[in-house]
C-alpha cells in the first residue's frame, strides 16, 4: 500500500555509497608494511651480531611488535595494551642488540602507523610510552651490557621532541584523512537515503531505511550506537536500536535525556550510567528531539554516543538523516491522508461512488467467476429529518446508519454512501438468499430507532437487490438494483425487493416516471398555473385556482392527470401538494399586494393522501402565518374520496377547518358521495363537475342534475361553483341556474403565473 513509483530509480543510475575508509585503508595497509619492514631490517643487526638471552630477546621482541602491528591493522584499532607492548618489545630489542640506535627507525615506523588509530589523548600517551621506552633503554643498555655510558645513546633522548611533533602531526594527518573519508560517506547516506524516500511512502519501509541509513552512519565512526526513545512522560519507550546495543530494555528511565541536549555539536557528555550500561562501555552521549510526526503521540528522541566521542559531523548526518525520515513519514501520512480522501467520504467514511464502482467492476471480472449481489439502500423521506433538525442533525443521522449498515453487513462486503440519503454494498459471493438476508438485516438495524437533537426518531428504507447473472455488466447490474430499490417504495409494504426481470423491466418506464418525479420538486421542475373564478354575470374575478405543472426535461409540460396518480401511489404528493400551496399563497399574495381592493381567494386542490399525517396542516398554517393570508380566503379542494378515507384523516378536515380554511367538494356528483353525506363534512362550497355542465345545455339529465345540486347545496348554506364553463350559452344557464362562481375556458384556461397576472389587470373578458 501506499507506494509510488518514482519515473526512474534513483538508486540505478546514482552511484553507491563509497567503500568504506579507502585512502585511510590504503595509508594503513602502507604505513604497516613500512612498518614490518622496518623491523626486519632493524632485527637483522642483532640477529646476526648476538646470541643466546639477547638474541631470544630480540627475536621475541621483534615477533612481538610485529604481532601488535598487524594485529592492530587487522582489527583497525590500538588498544593501550597494545601501546604497552609495543614500548616493551622496543625496550626488549634496544636493550638486546649489540646497537640500541636500531630501535629508532621502529619508533618512527611505530609512531607513523599508530598515530592512525585513537584519540588525542592516546597520541599523547602512546608518545609517552614510547618515550619510557627510550629512557629505559638508556639506563638499562649499559647495565646489560656491562658498558660505561655510551655517548652513542644521547641521540635517543634527542629524538623525544621529533617523536612527539611526529605523533602529532600522524595523528592530524589521519584525523584530516579520516573526516575527509567520513563526511564523503555521510553525504553518500544522505545521497542514498533521498533517493530511496523518492520511491515509497509506505510508513514501514519509511522506518526501514531509516535503520539501514543509521547502520550505514554507525558503519563511517567506530563504535557509534544509536536509539530511538519515545518520551511519554513517565519511561522512555525505545522503538528502535542500531548495533552495539544488545543489553538495551525496552524502557529507560526518564532523566536519560538529562543533559543529552546540551550536547548537541559536542563530542558528547559522560557518566550516564544507563546508557553506558547498554551499550557495555563509557560512551560519551548527545541526543536530540527530532520534529513531531502527525498522529503520534509524545516526542521521539535520537540519542547517541561513542567511547572515543562522536565527531560533530556524525551528529550533523544524524540530525540531518532525523529530519529526512520526518519528512518522509510526513509525505506518507499526507499521502495516506489524500488516498483515504479520494476513496471514502468524508461525512460516514464509508467508501465513496468511485470506490464501488471499482469494488464492483473488481468483483465481476474475479476469475473463477463468482457470484456478486448489490444492494441500493435509500432513506425514505429523508428530506423531513433535514428540514425538521437541521442538516447537522442529519448528517449525524447519516453517520449512524452507515455505522448500522456496517454492522449488519458481512465482514467482506463493501458499504458506500453513493449520494446524499442512497448508500449502497457490494456482496462478493453472495446469492438472492444470501443477499436477502443481509438486506432483511440491514432494514431491521436501521430502523430501530435512533436519538436526533434529544428526540427519537425511526427511519424507514427502501432495498434493492441485483445480482450479477450472464450478460449483465456493472451498469446494467447497478440499474438493476436502483430498479428494485424503486420498486421497493413504491410498494409500500415490503422494505425489500429483488430485481425481477420480467415484472420490473415491464415497469421500468413507469419507475424511471416515480424516480423522476420524485426529485421533480427540488429540481425546480415543478409550476403552477392558475385558472380564475369569476362571479355568475362574468363581471368580477373572485378567486384563483392553483393546478399544477410539470415541466419535464425531455417530455416536455405534462398535465397532472398524467403524474398526480402515480405521485399518490408513491407518495410524492406530500410535497408536490406543500410546493402547491405555498407557491400559490406567494403569487396570490403578490396579486393582492399589487391591489389590496382585490380580495381573490386562493383555491389549492388537495389529495386525500395528504391528511394521512399532520404534516399538510401544519403546512398550512405555517404558510396562512408566512403570507398573512386570511384563512377563509383559502380554499383547499378535495375530491369526494375524502368522503370514504380513514377516521383520522376525516379528523384533520375539520381541524384544517377549525383554523377558518374554506373547504370544497371538487368534481361534485362524479363520485360515491350524495348531498346528504356532505352534512357530515364542514363544507362551504361544492364544484360542480364539467361533466354536468357541458351537458347542460344540450341534454335535459345533465341540465337537471347541475340543478338539483345548486338548489340542494344552496338549502344546506353551501355555495356552488361550476367548473367547464366553455360557452356563453354555459354562463347564461348557469347564471340562470344560481351558480354561484363560474370556472373555465370561457374566461380563461390555466395560465402561468405571469399570463395570469396581465389578465387581472385586464379584467374578465368572458361576460
Ligand atoms: P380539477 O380540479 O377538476 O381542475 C380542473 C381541470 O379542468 C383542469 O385540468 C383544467 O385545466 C380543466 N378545465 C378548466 N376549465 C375547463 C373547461 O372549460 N373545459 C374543459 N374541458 N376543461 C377545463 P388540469 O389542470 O389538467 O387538472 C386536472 C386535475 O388534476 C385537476 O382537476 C385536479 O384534480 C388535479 N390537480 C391539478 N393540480 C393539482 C394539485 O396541485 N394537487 C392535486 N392533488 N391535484 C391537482
Ligand atoms: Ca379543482
Amino acid at each position: 500500500m501506499g507506494r509510488v513509483t518514482a519515473a526512474r530509480t534513483p538508486s540505478r543510475w546514482w552511484p553507491a555509497p563509497a567503500p568504506r575508509d579507502e585512502i585511510l585503508d590504503v595509508t594503513r595497509r602502507l604505513f604497516v608494511a613500512l612498518a614490518l619492514i622496518s623491523l626486519v631490517l632493524s632485527l637483522l643487526g642483532p640477529v646476526v651480531t648476538v646470541r643466546g638471552l639477547p638474541l631470544l630477546a630480540a627475536v621475541a621482541g621483534g615477533a612481538t611488535l610485529g604481532l601488535s602491528w598487524a594485529l592492530g591493522y587487522r582489527h583497525g584499532r590500538a588498544l593501550v595494551r597494545m601501546d604497552l607492548v609495543d614500548a616493551l618489545a622496543l625496550v626488549a630489542i634496544g636493550v638486546a642488540g649489540p646497537d640500541p640506535e636500531v630501535i629508532l627507525p621502529l619508533v618512527f615506523a611505530a609512531l607513523w602507523f599508530r598515530s592512525l588509530y585513537g584519540s588525542s589523548r592516546r597520541v599523547v600517551l602512546r608518545t609517552a610510552l614510547y618515550s619510557a621506552a627510550m629512557v629505559s633503554i638508556i639506563v638499562l643498555w649499559p647495565m646489560t651490557h656491562h658498558k660505561a655510558w655510551p655517548l652513542s645513546l644521547a641521540p635517543l633522548a634527542a629524538i623525544v621532541p621529533t617523536m612527539i611533533i611526529t605523533g602529532i602531526v600522524g595523528h592530524r594527518l589521519a584525523e584530516a584523512i579520516r573526516q575527509r573519508e567520513r563526511a564523503t560517506m555521510l553525504d553518500a547516506v544522505h545521497i542514498w537515503l533521498g533517493a530511496e524516500l523518492l520511491r515509497t511512502t509506505d510508513a514501514t519501509e519509511i522506518r526501514t531505511l531509516g535503520w539501514e541509513a543509521i547502520g550505514r552512519i554507525c558503519r563511517c565512526v567506530p563504535g557509534l550506537r544509536v536509539m530511538k526513545v519515545r518520551d511519554l512522560g513517565a519511561a522512555l519507550e525505545v522503538e528502535g536500536r542500531s548495533e552495539g546495543l544488545d543489553r538495551l530494555s525496552d524502557s529507560l528511565s526518564p532523566h536519560v535525556l538529562g543533559n543529552l541536549q546540551d550536547a548537541v555539536g559536542g563530542p558528547g557528555t559522560r557518566g550516564h550510567r544507563e546508557l553506558d550500561e547498554a551499550a557495555g562501555e563509557r560512551c560519551a552521549w548527545v541526543g536530540f528531539a527530532t520534529p513531531t510526526v502527525p498522529h503520534r503521540r509524545g516526542t521521539a528522541w535520537l540519542v547517541f554516543g561513542a567511547p572515543d566521542g562522536v565527531p560533530a559531523d556524525a551528529g550533523r548526518a544524524l540530525d540531518g538523516l532525523a529530519n529526512q525520515i520526518v519528512l518522509g513519514y510526513r509525505n506518507s501520512v499526507v499521502h495516506h491522508d489524500l488516498t483515504r480522501q479520494a476513496a471514502h467520504d468524508g461525512l460516514t467514511g464509508l467508501a465513496n461512488r468511485a470506490t464501488f464502482t471499482a469494488v464492483l467492476a473488481a468483483a465481476l471480472a474475479a476469475e473463477p467467476v463468482e457470484p456478486v449481489a448489490v444492494l441500493f439502500v435509500d432513506l425514505d423521506d429523508f428530506k423531513d429529518v433535514n428540514d425538521v433538525f437541521g442538516h447537522r442533525h442529519g448528517d449525524e443521522l447519516l453517520r449512524e446508519v452507515a455505522t448500522r449498515l456496517d454492522a449488519a453487513t458481512r465482514p467482506d462486503d463493501l458499504c458506500a454512501r453513493i449520494g446524499g440519503d442512497e448508500f449502497a454494498v457490494v456482496l462478493p459471493g453472495a446469492d438472492v438468499t444470501t443477499a436477502r438476508v443481509v438486506a432483511d438485516r440491514v432494514v431491521s438495524a436501521i430502523a430501530r430507532p435512533a436519538r436526533v437533537d434529544g428526540q427519537v426518531v425511526q427511519l424507514r428504507i427502501s432495498v434493492g437487490i441485483a445480482t450479477a447473472a450472464a450478460g449483465v455488466d456493472i451498469e446494467e447490474l447497478v440499474h438493476r438494483a436502483d430498479v428494485a430499490m424503486y420498486g421497493a417504495k413504491a410498494d409500500r409494504t415490503s422494505s425489500v425487493q429483488v430485481f425481477d426481470g420480467a415484472r420490473d423491466e415491464g415497469n421500468v418506464a413507469r419507475l424511471e416516471l416515480e424516480r423522476e418525479l420524485a426529485l421533480a420538486a427540488h429540481a425546480g421542475q415543478l409550476e403552477v398555473h392558475y385558472q380564475p373564478v369569476v362571479t355568475p354575470d362574468g363581471e368580477r374575478c373572485t378567486a384563483v385556482e392553483a393546478l399544477v405543472r410539470w415541466r419535464h426535461p425531455e417530455r416536455g409540460l405534462q398535465h397532472p392527470d398524467t403524474f398526480i396518480p402515480v405521485a399518490e401511489r408513491t407518495g410524492a404528493i406530500g410535497g408536490i401538494g406543500t410546493y402547491v400551496l405555498w407557491q400559490a399563497c406567494a403569487d396570490a399574495a403578490r396579486w393582492r399586494a399589487l391591489d389590496p381592493s382585490r380580495t381573490l381567494a386562493v383555491h389549492v386542490n388537495v389529495s386525500a393522501l395528504q391528511l394521512d399525517d399532520d404534516a399538510f396542516i401544519d403546512e398550512v398554517i405555517r404558510c396562512l402565518r408566512v403570507f398573512s393570508w386570511p384563512p377563509e380566503k383559502l380554499v383547499l379542494e378535495f375530491t369526494e374520496t375524502v368522503m370514504i378515507s380513514s377516521p383520522a384523516a376525516i379528523e384533520r378536515l375539520f381541524a384544517i377547518s377549525g383554523h377558518g380554511v374554506t373547504i370544497a367538494i371538487d368534481n361534485f356528483g362524479t363520485g360515491y358521495s350524495s348531498l346528504t353525506t356532505l352534512r357530515a363534512l364542514p363544507v362551504q362550497i361544492v364544484k360542480i363537475d364539467k361533466s354536468f355542465v357541458l351537458g347542460a345545455t344540450v341534454n335535459r339529465e345533465d341540465r337537471a342534475v347541475t340543478e338539483a345540486i345548486i338548489t340542494m347545496a344552496h338549502q344546506m348554506g353551501v355555495s356552488t361553483i361550476a367548473e367547464g364553463v366553455e360557452t356563453h350559452e354555459h354562463r347564461r344557464l348557469l347564471h340562470e341556474l344560481g351558480a354561484d362562481g363560474l370556472q373555465g375556458y370561457l374566461f380563461l384556461e390555466p395560465a402561468s403565473a405571469g399570463e395570469f397576472g396581465s389578465w387581472l389587470e385586464s379584467g374578465p373578458a368572458g361576460r
